[in-house]
């Protein structure tokens, strides 16, 4: 921002007509910019000062710290704004990580309990195969009927 376009926002800044964009900017160009925080100065007394007398208000009598007041009001407003986004996006990233995680979890799950089925089926056979080996035929290795008598 130059300080052509932050002298031309000291207006709409004292009236509060800026947008959290706009003060963002217009906040980091004051504390930032030693000239035109003066002039900021100078307009927040002439235009605040003016209101009070139109308002027959009680006269400020230190308008650098109310507007020092201001300045750090909308900064801590969207400091604050900001952290609660982020912390918002940072909750929602964790819940998708997570559910991703879930999900992916049991994909893996799901592939290797189909996979290994069949797997253990031939381990199981493998194994009564090498342990007794009487129960199959030699040739193919079917399975003797226990009960047919043959040995
Ligand atoms: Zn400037």
């Amino acid at each position: 921002m130059t300080c052509l376009e932050a002298q031309s926002m000291i207006t709409a800044f004292i009236d509060d007509n800026l947008d959290d964009e706009q003060l963002t900017e217009f906040i980091h160009h004051m504390r930032n910019c030693p000239d035109c925080k003066e002039e900021l100065e100078v307009y927040y007394t002439l235009i605040v000062g003016m209101k009070q007398l139109d308002n027959n208000e009680k006269l400020s009598n230190n308008f650098a710290q109310e507007l020092e007041k201001k300045l750090s009001y909308h900064e801590n407003r969207i400091r604050g704004h900001k952290r609660v986004m982020m912390e918002t996006r940072f909750g929602v990233s964790a819940v998708i990580t997570i559910l991703l995680a879930v999900v992916l979890f049991q994909l893996g799950h799901m592939v290797l309990h189909w996979k290994s089925s069949p797997l253990k089926e031939d381990t199981g056979k493998y194994y009564y195969m090498k342990v007794k080996p009487h129960l199959f035929y030699p040739d193919d290795y079917a399975l003797r009927n226990p009960y047919s008598g043959t040995e």
